[in-house]
């Protein structure tokens, strides 16, 4: 059955591969991205994209106008939209590290507060957050960034205990090093480091993270809540 799918950040890199997967799936796909563009690789498929900065309760508001006129309510929402700004501690900025909190978990909790609405009133509901290894395993460099990404699997426990009653899972992925703009700004020297550490010796291919959210997302799924599900080629270990 085709249902109402939105994948924040679907424009480009894991989101955009994401968004595939449910459009193959024949499912209704909205994304957002800050400049509302459909992106060459959903052209064929019919597609929502709705401009929405995160950052910004009022456009994600707005958004989830526009998406809930466009294909009914939310019933899978993917928070995938994120950032890094890197840079050791006693030189990152408190600004540095406010913004990506405020992106990566503030926008999260923006828009998972409006897509459990409609859920609540569904009686149903699947919820796929991106967090991290990193979140987990912490990253030198990248303190506010693993804060966030951390910060995401207390918020996804908190609310698979709230909104279960209602027949709505709350999941995170935390993908290792994929193959995306994110990445593709790390040196060859960082690139190996990295690689180094991962079992499977590759980073992961955008459609690999994709696979997972699906399955989240899926029925078989459906007393699946609360679990961090690591797609990292073995970097976590688990964790
Ligand atoms: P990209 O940099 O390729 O894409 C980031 C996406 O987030 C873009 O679609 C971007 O939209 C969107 N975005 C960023 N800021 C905002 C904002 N303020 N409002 C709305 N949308 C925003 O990243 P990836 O595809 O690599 O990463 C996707 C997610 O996966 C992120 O949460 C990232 O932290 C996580 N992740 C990535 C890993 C990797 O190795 N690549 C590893 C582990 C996790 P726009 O086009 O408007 O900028």
């Amino acid at each position: 059955m085709s249902r109402s799918v939105l994948v924040t950040g679907g424009n480009r890199g894991i989101g955009l591969a994401i968004a595939q997967a449910f459009a193959e799936a024949g499912d209704k796909v909205a994304i957002t991205s800050r400049s509302g563009e459909v992106p060459e690789a959903l052209a064929k498929y019919d597609v929502l994209a709705v401009r929405c900065d995160i950052t910004d309760a009022q456009q994600v508001e707005d958004a989830f106008k526009e998406i809930e006129e466009k294909q009914g309510r939310v019933e899978v929402l993917v928070a995938n939209a994120g950032i890094t700004k890197d840079t050791l501690l006693l030189r990152m900025s408190e600004d540095d590290f406010a913004s990506v909190l405020d992106t990566n978990l503030t926008g999260t909790f923006r828009v998972v507060k409006q897509a459990a609405r409609g859920m609540l009133r569904l009686r149903k509901g699947r919820v796929v957050l991106i967090s991290s290894v990193v979140g987990l395993t912490g990253s030198a460099g990248q303190a506010n960034y693993a804060a966030s990404k951390a910060g995401l699997v207390g918020f996804a426990r908190s609310l698979a205990r709230e909104l279960g009653s209602r027949n709505i899972t709350v999941n995170v992925v935390a993908p290792g090093f994929v193959d995306t703009d994110m990445t593709a700004v790390l040196d060859d020297e960082r690139r190996a480091e990295i690689l180094s550490g991962v079992p499977l010796g590759r980073y992961a291919a955008p459609a690999e993270i994709a696979s997972a959210v699906r399955f989240l997302s899926s029925d078989d799924a459906a007393y699946i809540t609360g679990a961090v599900i690591p797609v990292d080629g073995g970097l976590g270990m688990g964790h």
